[in-house]
């Protein structure tokens, strides 16, 4: 692979090839590259004629929106580090994140300013700001029901937009390299306080290149931007691997299957990745049909467990093959992911699903509490080294020397190999429920509730237990329309599990809790807040 030094420069390469083709899809609103390119260049120059010095910080918190890409290209067209924050996050959460990367600008909603005025009192480095009104680039009217609302403009942040229509130049001289560091991207937080891993435009650009190489769709293909862009997934396999393909990003501002299904009629993307409770929400969805799906290339699920049944299920109902793919934040999206025309193995023994193989360049070894080799079939750890491995987290050198040992990242998860190549993740390290003695993975027990049609979500933690140490217990929400007691989902998977695997509580909620990148929180169901 030889992928440019960064997103700016494949994207500057699409405008040379395609300076009229739509770069950006947004409801009814549409960018071609040519436009993009100039209003993110001027984005650049603002930054710059306020101050902004090269390796400076700015953190972005918005959804998908073209805001948000004009944002991103014009930090790094300043020759700025990307921190991009989650919109969703509260106030303590939004307050480290600026805290901890000493962000100098900020860029976000302008109905967010108010919170990060509170928030920036705790960040003193904050300079300059930069407000979006998330409505102005499109006008159908079904995109109000979401929640966009426009605030008063304040005196202290300039309007996104007016500085991107400024028509400033680009700073001269401030393109990245492809070892500078690119993003600070804190994890997803799913099981604790969120680390700041430093990716770089090398590494950006490696798994980008991969990701359309590897799973190939013609130039100039529409990517659905499904994974949120503040979420590392996102922005790789979606915004960067799309501008890399000359490609068009489909936007849809944040995950309603409604408002998603529709977009896909219109835009009829070729390409689109997101967590499995995406799918999940779209196969329930009233009203999808195979149609909605036709247009698709590659499906990919990627950054959480897909259960079995779900593909299966898509697959006869719905057409695509759901791809899967396993990636943290700190190997900058995926590592491993199933190659094109072939389909994952189930592994006959614990029912789990192959998240695919490691990449050409990537090495994947399952090891022992000493670092050893295991042999195939043991499972141990899953370790990876390759060209996408961050080289550690910001300001953390404790934890990026546990987390990198000799630059190899040990991802905390467990997982085994088979004698093909495959790789299974069994499940998080930290997860492990020990019941009696006997290791119990949650996501064995998750995989069967998934093969029960009544259940569309499932999460299993360990509670505690005065005989068993800990026991196992499984919270699900339910299929529009159906009726199952707890009772019946138990019985379901006593006859399918060992006698200590089997869930001896089942709770139905409405929704489960859920990271906005889609993930379950089963942290929280452990300790309900
Ligand atoms: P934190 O590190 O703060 O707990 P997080 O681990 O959720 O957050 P991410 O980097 O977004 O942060 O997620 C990576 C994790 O997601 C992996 O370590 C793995 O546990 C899980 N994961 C990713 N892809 C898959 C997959 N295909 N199958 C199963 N699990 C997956």
């Amino acid at each position: 692979l030889d992928p440019p030094p960064s997103v700016v420069h494949a994207f500057r390469a699409a405008v040379a090839r395609a300076p009229g083709r739509t770069a950006l899809g947004y409801f009814d609103g549409r960018l071609d590259y040519r436009e993009t390119d100039a209003l993110s260049d001027s984005v650049a120059g603002h930054l710059a004629a306020r101050g902004l010095a090269p390796g400076d910080r700015v953190a972005i918190m918005l959804q998908n929106t073209p805001h948000f890409v004009l944002a991103l290209l014009g930090a790094w067209k300043a020759g700025a580090v990307v921190v991009p924050v989650n919109p969703m996050y509260k106030s303590a959460e939004v307050a480290h994140v600026l805290t901890d990367a000493q962000v100098t600008a900020v860029i976000c909603a302008d109905r967010d300013w108010g919170a990060f005025l509170r928030d920036t009192a705790a960040a003193s480095s904050v300079r300059i700001a930069l407000t979006a009104c998330e409505l102005d680039l499109q006008t159908r009217d079904d995109a109000r029901v979401l929640g966009f609302e426009r605030q008063p403009p304040t005196d202290d942040a300039a309007d996104l937009l007016a500085v991107a229509r400024a028509g400033r130049a680009a700073p001269a001289g401030r393109d990245p390299a492809a070892g500078d560091t690119a993003l600070i991207s804190y994890t997803s937080g799913t099981s604790g306080t969120p680390k700041g891993a430093m990716n770089s435009h090398a590494n950006i650009m490696y798994n980008a290149e991969r990701q359309r190489t590897g799973h190939p769709v013609e130039e100039g293909s529409c990517y659905f931007a499904l994974a949120p862009l503040f979420h590392i997934t996102g922005l790789v396999c979606e915004l960067a691997a799309c501008f890399a393909n000359a490609g068009t990003l489909a936007l849809t501002y944040r995950f309603h299957p409604g408002v998603v299904l529709d977009a896909f009629t219109e835009h009829r993307p070729a390409y689109t990745i997101g967590p499995s409770t995406a799918f999940m929400a779209l196969a329930a969805h009233p009203g999808v049909t195979r149609a909605h799906f036709s247009s698709f290339r590659v499906i990919s699920s990627g950054g959480a467990p897909l259960p079995p049944a779900l593909v299966e299920e898509f697959r006869a109902e719905l057409g695509p093959y759901l791809r899967n793919g396993y990636g943290l934040t700190e190997c900058t999206a995926p590592c491993a992911s199933v190659p094109p025309a072939r389909t994952a193995p189930v592994d006959p023994v614990s029912g789990t699903l192959a998240v695919g193989v490691p990449g050409p360049d990537t090495v994947v070894r399952i090891i022992d509490e000493r670092g050893a080799d295991l042999p195939f079939g043991e499972q141990g750890e899953i370790a990876v080294r390759g060209p996408q491995v961050v080289s550690g987290y910001w300001r953390a050198p404790e934890a990026s020397a546990a987390a990198f040992p000799d630059g190899e990242l040990r991802t905390g998860d467990i997982g085994f190999m088979d004698r093909d190549g495959w790789l299974y993740v069994v499940d998080r390290k930290k997860d492990m429920i020990n019941a009696s003695g006997f290791k119990v993975w949650p996501r064995e027990v998750e995989d069967v509730l998934y093969g029960h049609p009544g259940v569309r979500e499932a999460a299993v933690v360990g509670v505690p237990d005065a005989y068993r140490g800990e026991s196992v217990k499984a919270y699900v929400s339910l299929r529009p329309g159906a009726t199952v007691d707890p009772g019946e989902l138990r019985a379901y998977c006593r006859e399918r599990l060992a006698a200590y695997k089997y869930p001896r509580e089942v709770e139905i909620l409405p929704e489960l809790p859920k990271t906005t990148s889609g993930k379950i929180l089963r942290r929280e169901l452990r300790s309900p807040p």
